[in-house]
């Protein structure tokens, strides 16, 4: 995959495999399926390989950590945009291993594993860190309506990290979020592209931007998807424009607040200067 990712959130995407179950609506549409029959590769569903990679294509993080460790400062690194990383396959089991061992040895990095599997997290992560993820282990997990809401979020939480986030995209529907939002850290929200895309709809962003304000949680607004709506008062039709021209502006502007890294805070005297430079960050971001 490309090397410097152009998902707005993170620096780089790192896939340790290819290959994917579909498992819930939020998959029915998913590019990563897509992408990788363009290259000719079937590798979606329980009976399908997977495609590893060789020692080659796993050093790129080690590079990634000597460069943050240069530049004195972290990448964010978004793992996996092609798998899941907690997905049960035979063919991934020393993948995985190997992804772990890669993780421990770079601490300059931020590892933001997403999944929407949070059932396996605890079984998979090696035995000392599922009492004590390392704090440079972002966990997040997948949540397109409230019925994946209610089954996900208690799971991942379950799981002792520093920082807990969502990706609530592709949205489909409108999500309560305020029983858990006292234990997440960030909330990146998004519509569908492609040609099967989903409208967005604007009222289910701002239900949940507005729950993150009241709970000082960093949101992220990534994109409208394909559907760019049009709003007459009470009413909303969308046009289908393309994920480019709809672009990511919620009433007016964009919303890119991102938490400090943990393992950063920890570097700090007290962890204060940083804590700071977020809370001056939120209010920045939300004009508070
Ligand atoms: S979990 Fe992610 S990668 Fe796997 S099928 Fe669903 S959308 Fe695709």
């Amino acid at each position: 995959m490309a090397e410097y990712s152009s998902i707005e959130w993170t620096d780089h995407t790192f896939n340790p495999w290819w290959g994917c179950t579909k498992i819930s609506a939020g998959c029915t549409h998913c590019y990563a399926e897509t992408w990788a029959q363009r290259y000719g590769q079937q590798l979606w569903g329980k009976q399908s390989p997977r495609r590893l990679f060789g020692q080659q294509h796993w050093q790129q993080s080690l590079r990634w950590n000597r460069q943050a460790e240069a530049q004195k400062r972290r990448f964010r690194v978004f793992c996996a945009s092609m798998a899941d990383v907690f997905e049960d396959h035979p063919d991934v089991d020393r993948s995985r291993q190997q992804l772990w061992q890669v993780i421990a040895e770079t601490p300059n990095l931020d590892w933001l594993l997403l999944t929407k599997r949070p059932e396996n997290i605890a079984s998979m992560l090696p035995v000392a860190w599922r009492t004590h993820v390392p704090s440079h282990v972002w966990l997040m997990t997948s949540v397109e309506n409230q019925q994946q809401a209610e089954t996900r979020i208690p799971v991942l939480l379950g799981v002792p990290a520093r920082l807990h986030a969502l990706s609530v995209e592709p949205m489909l529907a409108n999500v309560d979020l305020t029983p858990w939002m006292a234990s997440l850290q960030w909330v990146i929200v998004g519509g569908e592209s492609g040609h099967n895309a989903r409208p967005l709809h604007p009222v289910w962003v701002r239900t949940i931007r507005d729950q993150c304000l009241a709970a000082n949680v960093a949101f992220f607004f990534k994109q409208w998807g394909a559907f760019t709506p049009d709003e007459h008062g009470q009413n909303v039709s969308f046009q289908r424009v393309g994920k480019k021209r709809a672009g990511r502006l919620l009433d007016g502007r964009t919303w890119d607040v991102v938490p400090p890294s943990p393992a950063a805070r920890s570097e700090q005297p007290n962890g204060t200067t940083k804590d700071a430079e977020y809370l001056q960050a939120l209010s920045v971001g939300y004009h508070l």
